[in-house]
């Protein structure tokens, strides 16, 4: 039985390479549910890329503009570009009782805590080894050789954060890591607080009860 419910925020960072776009991808393939949080960005486009699917691609103006107007929820720059979470479609989704997945660094993350925390389940997922993290890196072939550079040694920085995220997977298989990730998300969903309906329910089986004398 499922309730009325507010949405989860599922926070899912990692450096570079260590997967979370393939652990995102696997879990809106399965759940219809979950909606992702599309970011606006000034980073170039790939070429695999579609904007408004992956991102939103925006000059570093329109993006000043969006950030002083406060349309961001967080904003951040990130290996020497802008990124920022769009603020109206969070807020719709959540009222509306969908999971919204964010793919954002840590500084986003910490500004997320400080207006949402209660909304959030954040997970952090570390690449089994920095041999496989640059491999994946050089696999996925849409960076240039400085750019992966950049973001291996990044890397660090990133993993120093690792202690402020709720959940840690090491993403060694990918389905395993997908799978955790579904668990994670079932237990948020059945947290008390967010299971807005309760209390009309529980008040509903004492009437029950009450009607039995
Ligand atoms: P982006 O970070 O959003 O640009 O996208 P990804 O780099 O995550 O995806 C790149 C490609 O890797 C896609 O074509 C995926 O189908 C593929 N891919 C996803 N998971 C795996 C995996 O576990 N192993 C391998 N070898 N390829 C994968
Ligand atoms: P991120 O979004 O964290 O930058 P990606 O999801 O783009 O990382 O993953 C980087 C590369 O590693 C991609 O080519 C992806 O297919 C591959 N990859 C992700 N997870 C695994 C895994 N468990 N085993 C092998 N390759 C993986
Ligand atoms: P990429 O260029 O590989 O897509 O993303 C680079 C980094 O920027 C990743 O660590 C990703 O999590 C982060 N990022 C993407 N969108 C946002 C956003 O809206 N806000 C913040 N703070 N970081 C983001």
């Amino acid at each position: 039985m499922d309730f009325a419910r507010r949405g989860v925020m599922l926070v899912i960072a990692s450096p570079s390479g260590a997967g979370k776009s393939s652990i995102s991808r696997a879990l809106f393939a399965q759940d219809p549910n979950i909606k992702l949080s599309v970011s606006v960005t000034t980073r170039a486009k790939r070429t695999d890329e579609i904007h408004g699917t992956h991102y939103f691609f925006i000059d570093v103006p329109e993006f000043e503009k969006m950030r002083d107007n406060d349309e961001l929820l967080e904003w951040a720059e990130v290996h020497g570009n802008y990124y920022g979470t769009p603020r109206a479609k969070v807020e719709q989704e959540l009222a509306a009782g969908n999971d919204i997945l964010f793919d954002i660094d840590y500084q986003g993350t910490l500004q997320l805590y400080e207006r949402c925390r209660k909304d959030m389940v954040t997970v952090f997922i570390l690449p089994p080894s920095i041999d496989e993290l640059r491999a994946r890196l050089e696999r996925r072939a849409q960076d240039s050789v400085g750019t992966i550079e950049k973001r291996l040694r990044n890397a660090r920085t990133e993993m120093q954060h690792y202690g402020e995220y709720d959940f840690v997977i090491v993403n060694e298989d990918l389905e395993q890591s997908v799978q955790q990730v579904r668990s994670i998300l079932a237990s948020a969903r059945l947290e008390r607080e967010r299971q807005v309906k309760l209390p009309e329910f529980v008040t509903e089986l004492q009437a029950q009860i009450d009607a039995l004398n």
